[in-house]
């Protein structure tokens, strides 16, 4: 209650932060120190590329403006499947889909679920939902289904395929086939490619760092917590990253089991949220209430956020816990970059032109959607 009461006073003379993931700051951050754990054979190419990789890390960002399925790449609510170490989620994304989707059947108004043969799933999954994996749902034909079914249709009825893995996030699924564009990219030597492919991967790597891009209660709505997720993974690294923490974390390593990593990823975070949750509720409950906000200046706007003090009693109570999430996502971008030019044979990347990799047209674009555009799925 109080907080929609904020938002009233607020409207006319303020605005909220309503910073992406990690903030613009961390990503940014994030990509950039990546690159400083590479070998000496990426090494020289990255760091020519550096302040593209920074200034780019956000992209994916931005694009939440301008594309439909972007939203879901970012998050996983691995918490409406199962609980930890989540065994009963498949690791596959076929598998997963096929899992948990639903053939929806609606006639006059009625809802109901048909069910596959299983003897035919894989086919149905190659010939009605590999195309269409990353939508949120899609029509499906009586007459051409029929077959892979074991209920009888209704063939006046209106089917379509629920694909609920994109309404929770599919962010490891999603990671892993990423990867393996990477890993073409670098076979092409295909300098833009990489580039851009190497960019937005740090980013969704950074998002799988964050413990809330795990969790239904995302936001803190289901704690009572609302507003946690930008006050954890924006306004702390933007007061303290810059000069308390340590980003040199050591040498890149080579993956050789990708899933695994990623799913490990997924793990850590999840694991970390109780922790996340229970030191927030303490500081507020002991920091006096006038004092938890404050009115700062940011870029010609008034905003009202999380006052320096309070900050600092949730910094402290987390002993560390946001610089290691960043530090394990920067060696962790670093090992995917690595691992996917090895991957490819290790091309020689010393002859790569000199050309600039900026698109002008397409970087023009997505900022005016960013600026302009309504986004598409949650804010977080
Ligand atoms: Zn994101």
């Amino acid at each position: 209650m109080k907080f929609k009461i904020l938002i009233v006073i607020c409207a006319l003379s303020c605005s909220f932060t309503t910073a992406p993931d990690w903030g613009f700051y961390g990503h940014r951050k994030i990509n950039k120190m990546a690159v400083f754990t590479l070998p000496p054979e990426l090494l020289v190419f990255y760091k020519k590329h550096i302040e593209y990789l920074s200034e780019h890390a956000v992209d994916p960002d931005k694009r939440r403006y301008a594309m439909k399925t972007e939203f879901a790449r970012h998050y996983i609510d691995i918490d409406h499947w199962d609980t930890l170490p989540f065994n009963n989620v498949p690791t596959e994304y076929n598998l997963a889909i096929l899992k948990f989707g639903k053939i929806q059947s609606v006639k006059d108004g009625d809802t109901s679920f048909l069910e596959l043969k299983e003897d035919r799933a894989s086919d149905f999954y190659k010939s009605y939902i590999e195309e269409n994996r990353y939508d949120t749902s899609w029509p499906l034909k009586a007459d051409e289904v029929e077959s892979y079914l074991i209920d009888n249709i209704d063939p006046s009825a209106t089917l379509t395929y629920e694909n609920e893995m994109v309404k929770y996030g599919i962010h490891p699924y999603f990671l892993e086939e990423f990867y393996y564009r990477l890993v073409n990219a670098f076979e092409k030597k295909d300098e833009k490619y990489i580039l851009k492919i190497s960019a937005d991967m740090g980013h969704y790597i950074g998002d799988g760092h964050v413990p809330l891009h795990t969790t239904l209660n995302y936001n803190g709505e289901m704690t009572n917590q609302v507003g946690i997720h930008a006050f954890w993974e924006s306004r702390l690294p933007e007061l303290y990253a810059d000069d308390s923490y340590d980003f040199f974390v050591g040498k890149a390593e080579y993956l050789s089991d990708i899933r695994t990593h990623i799913w490990d990823m997924i793990k850590s975070s999840h694991a970390l949220l109780p922790e996340l949750l229970s030191k927030e509720k303490e500081v507020v409950d002991q920091f006096p209430e006038d004092q938890q906000f404050c009115y700062d200046q940011r870029l010609n706007q008034t905003i009202w956020t999380q006052c320096p003090e309070f900050c600092e009693a949730y910094h402290k109570s987390l002993e560390g816990m946001v610089e290691k999430r960043m530090q394990d996502a920067v060696l962790s971008i670093g090992s995917f970059w690595y691992s996917a030019w090895i991957d490819a044979g290790q091309p020689d990347l010393s002859d790569m032109s000199e050309v600039s990799v900026e698109d002008e047209t397409q970087r023009k674009a997505l900022e005016q959607s960013f600026q302009n555009g309504k986004i598409y799925g949650r804010k977080h």
